[in-house]
């Protein structure tokens, strides 16, 4: 599997985009930012995108991007997959026809650009050949992290924004997992913060990857506050874990 960072920040400035990881070229995980970084033939590659949750850091791209097919006229449709709570919230709030067109109804209700699709933490989802599988996670919203895996049996995991969990650390013990992608978005001194809100810091992380059983050979640090990147750096380098790095946009990880 091929992932193509096409942002990994838990903020937005330049230099620094919102959550989206592109496997393939055809599942993106999360949604933070999608015509930034796609040429058009690229954006019309995506089939699927696996949504952790409905914040707006990670379901940004998908408005402008589904707009994008609207305007090339395109006959394509993205099925949008993520757990039902977090389905109901985007319909309900975002493409309600007043933020933002329903585009389940356009351009007609047979074959829409945008369709849903529920997924549940005791059923894979089998999507062109890979299995998916969610586990609920730890936010101050209705959130899932997940664990694709390839024909080979191959695995990548993605938690998405969490604080503290234990489920998703047995889930992913359960598969060959090559590269783990988890969050840490502040740093140690706002521990309570990180708390209160749902999300790791760089010495919380560490409680987080001892849940797991087998390490990952690749562990990947997603969502940092680009304000706080550099303390966030040096805390992490501090833990001493091996193969743990913090994720830049643009990059390309062979998994
Ligand atoms: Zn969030
Ligand atoms: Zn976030």
């Amino acid at each position: 599997m091929k992932i193509r960072v096409l942002g990994a920040s838990g903020s937005e400035m330049p230099g620094y985009n919102l959550p989206a990881f592109l496997v393939d070229d055809k599942i993106l995980m999360d949604a933070g930012n999608i015509g930034f970084s796609l040429s058009d033939s690229e954006q019309w590659r995506i089939k699927y995108i696996l949504l952790t949750h409905a914040h707006l850091d990670h379901i940004k791209g998908i408005p402008f991007f589904l707009d994008n097919i609207i305007i090339k006229n395109k006959n394509h449709t993205v099925t949008l997959i993520s757990g039902r709570e977090v389905l109901v919230d985007i319909k309900k709030n975002v493409f309600n026809d007043r933020i933002w067109p329903d585009f389940t109804k356009i351009p007609n209700i047979k074959e829409p650009i945008l369709r849903f699709k529920a997924i549940n933490r005791s059923h894979p989802l089998n999507i062109d050949g890979y299995k998916v599988f969610a586990e609920k996670m730890n936010h101050a919203v209705p959130a899932y992290g997940y664990i694709i895996e390839g024909k080979d049996r191959k695995a990548i995991a993605y938690t998405g924004d969490t604080g503290p969990t234990e489920l998703f650390w047995r889930k992913v013990s359960l598969h060959d997992v090559r590269c783990l992608i988890v969050e840490t978005s502040f740093p140690n001194s706002m521990s309570e913060l990180a708390a209160k809100s749902g999300h790791l810091t760089a010495s919380l992380l560490r409680n987080e990857i001892l849940k797991m059983i087998k390490m990952p050979p690749m562990i990947l640090v997603s969502h940092a506050k680009p304000q706080y990147i550099s303390i966030i750096k040096k805390e992490i380098k501090a833990l001493r874990i091996r193969n743990i790095e913090i994720l830049r946009d643009g990059q390309i990880i062979t998994v």
